[in-house]
């Protein structure tokens, strides 16, 4: 199996194996990594009674022909998606509504299958090769997934960058309760000057050149695939229960997720219509709506995992359909007023909590539903609400009850450092660490 760079046009483009576009995670030329060519599932090789980690290793296979890892895959998948992934029916089955619930993970959301099978795969890569900085910007969710799973890992450390104030109080002490290799700081700016350091630092040759650094944002297709593969389990269980293909609505900042499910799809797994939920940042709606990719500087919502303003798998959805939009899919944009409303509304008439985030879905169906779309429905559920608690609790007028992985990190003792928001203070510190 091939890959090469979004941005790579020539007649014959430079080709990559997963194992270097995994070790460089960014392109050369700033593109990011995607397959040449895709492969066909057989679905009637899929079964889903036989649960979600050899589905994975099913679809994922012909991803990793070629690979170094292609032995280690089946066990790289039941190590990562041993997790419950439950398919909920959401309020009166005669709605047609249900929530993947794919936040059972010990961080609480759905960022930790991508990224206990990315520290499957860095691992087995890099034996025997010296400490691996991984560095990572997050707006809330990605820094605990990624220090759960590389958390006392030989031969790799952390750095965690999170703009202070901007995440809530459990993301925070979620962030900085791992201690040992895993180094967290809050910066004093917002996101965007986070994910700006790291692509100062990750552009730095000589810095490079001193350290090993790797990336663990959703451009890594360590991420993105394993997001395609648990989407291929979700689709043929639904068509087992329901005998049709899948709706989904992907609450949706980077695109990840969403792209997870176009990839999915395009390799043949049964799902009919992807609508992208976003927040109030408008950049996927605009550009589903005129056909103009306008990225703008992030706004901050009450769905602060999704406040993206440029979302870096944009270009691999631009990629998979170069003359516009894509078929069978759609996005829209919640204000923090309607995720509000949302949440307490879908208490009241179900009692079903809902995170910020998997809010943005439902309101979104409701939306189509005003439209007159009557189909079936899945909401992805991409974190438990018990992570935002102070959003959710005055909403729902009572507690939530917080799951156990949670409740473990939240009686750690944080552990942070402050850091300036400029790269200049960035480099520094890695190369301390360098050294
Ligand atoms: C990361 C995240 C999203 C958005 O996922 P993308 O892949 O960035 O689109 C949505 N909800 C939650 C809870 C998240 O952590």
């Amino acid at each position: 199996m091939n890959y090469q760079s979004t941005r790579d046009h020539a007649e014959n483009p430079s080709y990559f194996n997963i194992d270097a576009a995994l070790n460089l995670g960014l392109a050369q030329d700033g593109g990011l990594y995607v397959p040449s060519l895709l492969p066909k599932l057989d679905m009637a090789q899929i079964d889903p009674d036989a649960g979600l980690p050899i589905v994975a290793d099913t679809a994922l296979a012909p991803f990793f022909v070629g690979s170094s890892l292609a032995a280690a895959l089946p066990e790289i998948c039941a190590a990562a998606f041993d997790l419950p992934m439950p398919e909920v029916c959401l309020g009166d089955p005669a709605n047609g509504v249900s929530v993947l619930e794919q936040f059972h993970g010990p961080t609480a959301a759905f960022k930790d299958f991508a990224a206990r099978f990315l520290a499957g795969c860095m691992r087995r890569l890099r034996v025997g090769q010296p400490m691996a900085t991984v560095l990572v910007a997050t707006s809330g969710d990605t820094g605990g997934a990624v220090a759960s799973a590389f958390h006392r890992l030989t031969g790799f450390r952390v750095v965690i960058l999170y703009p202070e104030g901007r995440v809530s109080a459990r993301q925070a002490h979620q962030l900085c309760a791992f201690g040992d290799n895993i180094l967290t700081y809050k910066v004093d700016g917002s996101f965007d000057d986070c994910q700006a350091m790291v692509k100062a630092a990750f552009s730095d040759v000589d810095l490079r050149a001193s350290m090993p650094l790797l990336s663990a944002n959703s451009i890594s297709l360590g991420r993105l695939l394993p997001q395609m593969a648990y989407m291929v389990f979700a689709a043929a269980r639904h068509q087992n229960t329901h005998g049709k293909p899948i709706n989904l609505i992907v609450p949706s900042g980077n695109l990840g997720h969403g792209v997870g499910a176009v990839l999915a799809r395009a390799i043949g797994a049964p799902i009919a219509e992807i609508v992208l939920a976003a927040n109030a940042n408008t950049v996927l709606s605009g550009y589903f709506d005129s056909g103009e990719y306008q990225p703008h500087a992030s706004l901050a919502t009450l769905a602060n995992a999704m406040d993206v303003g440029a979302p870096s798998n944009f270009e691999r959805l631009r990629w998979l359909y170069p003359n516009g939009k894509p078929p069978g899919m759609q996005a829209h944009s919640v204000s923090d007023a309607e995720i509000q409303s949302e949440i307490s509304d879908t208490f009241t008439r179900t009692g079903y909590v809902l995170c910020p985030h998997t809010a943005c879905a439902a309101r979104v169906l409701k939306r189509l539903r005003i439209g007159g779309d009557t189909r079936h429905y899945v909401l992805a559920g991409t974190a438990h609400p018990a992570k935002f608690e102070t959003v959710v609790e005055p909403l729902i007028g009572r507690p939530i009850e917080v799951p156990e992985g949670l409740a473990q990190l939240l009686r750690q003792t944080p552990q942070v450092k402050p850091l300036a928001a400029n790269p200049t203070a960035l480099k520094a510190l890695l190369r301390k660490l360098a050294s």
